[in-house]
């Protein structure tokens, strides 16, 4: 039995002071959670979210992070610096990194490397945009994503992994896949994984569906059979809104 796994991607939101605020309002709110909780602050603010999860079962994330582990690279944040802040986790490939900052896979695919070399857990992003699900070729884009995001990586290693299906058309818009359409497409990596791995590999492979995750759609989404949980973006802002998803119960 897979676990459910629910992130929030705080995203460039929250100064120090609000990102103390929310995480402890969060360690309180979901002290009793059964799902694997993560948040994702931004750079700045990871050293007092660190403090503020102290004791609790929420893990650490980053949104991204360099693929060289230290060096001239003006401007990165190294897996180093996140370790040594009590990161556990990183998000990468997300598609705002990938569009508007022009990651390619194989680029991705070096700091899922390192990272998990690093003994971080990583959120591997997939997912097609507006034209490519209009020309109906989702499927074809998450199974490339996934096959040169996971590139070179052991199925030993593929247990720090989880994967999070975002289509691009969902992402901020209000407009999420539904239920039935997005389980469709985690059937795809799933089988995906099976092909590169095995199936005890695909079958362990949590796959969290991101795109306008709220309250109000996180049951329809969550109860599908692959669906493992969620990615969450704007909605992980407020506890209102992030708590009633983490805590969501069938
Ligand atoms: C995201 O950025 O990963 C995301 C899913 O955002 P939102 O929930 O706001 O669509």
């Amino acid at each position: 039995m897979r676990i459910k796994y629910i992130a929030g991607n705080w995203k460039m939101h929250k100064t120090v002071t609000e990102t103390v605020s929310l995480a402890r309002v969060l360690a309180g709110e979901l002290a009793s959670c059964k799902h694997k909780i993560m948040i994702a602050p931004p750079f700045t603010a990871l050293a007092v979210a660190a403090k503020a999860l102290e004791g609790t079962s929420i893990l650490l994330g980053a949104q991204n992070m360099s693929d060289q582990e230290q060096g001239a690279h003006t401007g990165e944040v190294s897996v180093l610096m996140l370790k040594d802040l009590g990161v556990k986790a990183v998000i990468l490939g997300h598609s705002e990194r990938r569009i508007i900052y022009g990651e390619k896979d194989d680029f991705i695919n070096r700091k899922v490397k390192l990272a998990l070399a690093h003994g971080l857990e990583v959120v591997l992003c997939v997912g097609e945009t507006l034209q490519e699900r209009e020309a109906g070729k989702q499927d074809g884009v998450v199974s490339s994503q996934t096959e040169k995001g996971l590139s070179g990586i052991s199925e030993k290693d593929l247990l720090r992994v989880t994967i999070a299906y975002e289509p691009v058309w969902a992402i901020g818009t209000g407009k999420n896949a539904t239920g039935q359409d997005a389980d469709a497409i985690h059937a795809v990596i799933r089988a995906q994984v099976k092909k590169l791995y095995s199936q005890a590999a695909a079958d362990a492979m949590i796959i969290q569906y991101g795109g306008s995750v709220k309250p109000e759609n996180a049951k329809e989404l969550l109860t599908m059979p692959n669906i493992d949980g969620a990615l969450v973006g704007g909605a992980a802002l407020k506890a209102e809104t992030f708590a009633p998803i983490a805590l969501f119960d069938k």
